[in-house]
């Protein structure tokens, strides 16, 4: 069936192309999926208007519509592919509606970030979330401590209680932005488009307004927070700090403070996961006779046996001496201690002698070995 564009925006065959683009947008934001989750019919119709207003915003586009009639723009549609011309791949219906309404905008439109839906009216928006990046020492993050936190953020201004008015003040359209929330700024060759600095997108602003704040409805001011960071916590954590971010406008509701954790690397401890990795230079006598020794670990220090025998690059595993699980159930995990071997630089004469009667003890028995001599010295 043959659709009428025109009917589907509401508007007559002879409309202007701006009275087009304004019933376009008033339908496109009716039928919106992101208002009508879950609609099939609404979303059918959102394809429909999109369709309507692509048509119908393009002069060549119309002017073949006009003539033919909306089979013109049917895939494979008969009578106009033989006209060379061909209008069947139709846009997608959402690039059309961020055309027409600019990135970014959808997201307050929708109550997105920052704006609650019933912002535009009544300039109530949520604050801001905020992130802090904090760096602990890897003997912190095993721990756990306590941080206090000091920064500046926006928060509700006391003296309105984030209105942004006195008393009996009325509401105007904000002139800064002329009732639009946004503000398009120049950026090199770019142009951007922003929340306006005066009524912060609220497109609103107070004929009247609070001294203390301007009518902003928020005041820069410094903010304490003490955090807990619990024992386990690894770079790329973060803990949410209930209410810590930015004020509400109007009544909206108090932003987050984020808190990305960053473990600073440690001279011994090596991390992964929640095992440690370390390395200990053992004398080549230790390594061939066997014997104990004293290692260092993340809380103390722990007895690691090493076997006649031993192979440099040998990883042996202190079980439950890694760091904890920050789900706290799970225990520890391990550290691995790697050996290496650790050649005397200097020998005296006895120690010298001795080693040559050992070298010759040992005849042929042991000689060098390539692929072991590769194993040793890989990096
Ligand atoms: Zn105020
Ligand atoms: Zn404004």
């Amino acid at each position: 069936m043959a659709d009428d564009y025109y009917a589907l925006l509401g508007v007559e065959r002879g409309a202007s192309a701006e009275e087009i683009k304004k019933a376009y947008r008033k339908k496109a934001v009716q039928y919106h999926p992101d208002k009508n989750p879950g609609n099939q019919t609404a979303e059918e119709k959102f394809k429909q208007v999109s369709r309507a207003y692509e048509v119908l915003s393009d002069d060549k586009k119309r002017a073949a519509y006009d003539r033919f009639g909306s089979e013109a723009f049917q895939p494979g549609g008969g009578n106009f592919s033989g006209h060379g011309m061909h209008f069947s791949q139709s846009q997608n219906p959402f690039d059309i509606f961020n055309e027409v309404f600019g990135e970014g905008f959808g997201e307050s439109l929708f109550g997105g970030h920052g704006m609650s839906s019933s912002g535009h009216s009544s300039g109530r928006a949520d604050g801001n979330d905020l992130r802090y990046d904090l760096e602990i020492t890897l003997l912190e993050a095993f721990n756990g401590i306590e941080k206090t936190l000091q920064y500046q953020r926006h928060s509700t201004c006391g003296d309105c209680g984030g209105s942004g008015d006195t008393p009996g003040s009325k509401k105007i359209s904000c002139p800064t932005c002329h009732g639009q929330g946004m503000v398009t700024m120049q950026r090199g060759f770019f142009q951007m488009s922003q929340p306006c600095p005066r009524c912060g997108g609220a497109r609103q602003i107070s004929s009247n307004p609070c001294a203390k704040c301007g009518g902003r409805g928020l005041v820069v001011a410094s903010h304490k927070v003490q955090v807990h960071i619990p024992p386990g916590v690894d770079t790329g954590t973060r803990l949410c700090s209930r209410g810590g971010g930015e004020g509400g406008r109007g009544g909206g509701a108090q932003g987050d403070l984020y808190v990305v954790i960053r473990v600073k690397p440690d001279e011994i401890f090596q991390r992964d996961g929640n095992d440690l990795l370390t390395s200990i230079a053992v004398p080549f006598h230790t390594m061939a006779l066997g014997g104990e020794l004293e290692v260092r670990t993340i809380d103390g220090h722990g007895m690691l046996k090493i076997p006649a025998g031993t192979q440099p690059e040998t990883s042996f595993r202190l079980r439950g001496k890694g760091m904890p699980s920050i789900h706290g159930s799970h225990g520890r995990g391990d550290q691995f201690v790697r050996v290496q071997v650790l050649v005397p630089e200097k020998l005296n004469k006895a120690q010298r002698e001795k080693l040559m009667a050992f070298a010759a003890s040992m005849g042929d028995s042991q000689t060098p070995k390539e692929g072991f001599f590769q194993r040793i010295f890989r990096p």
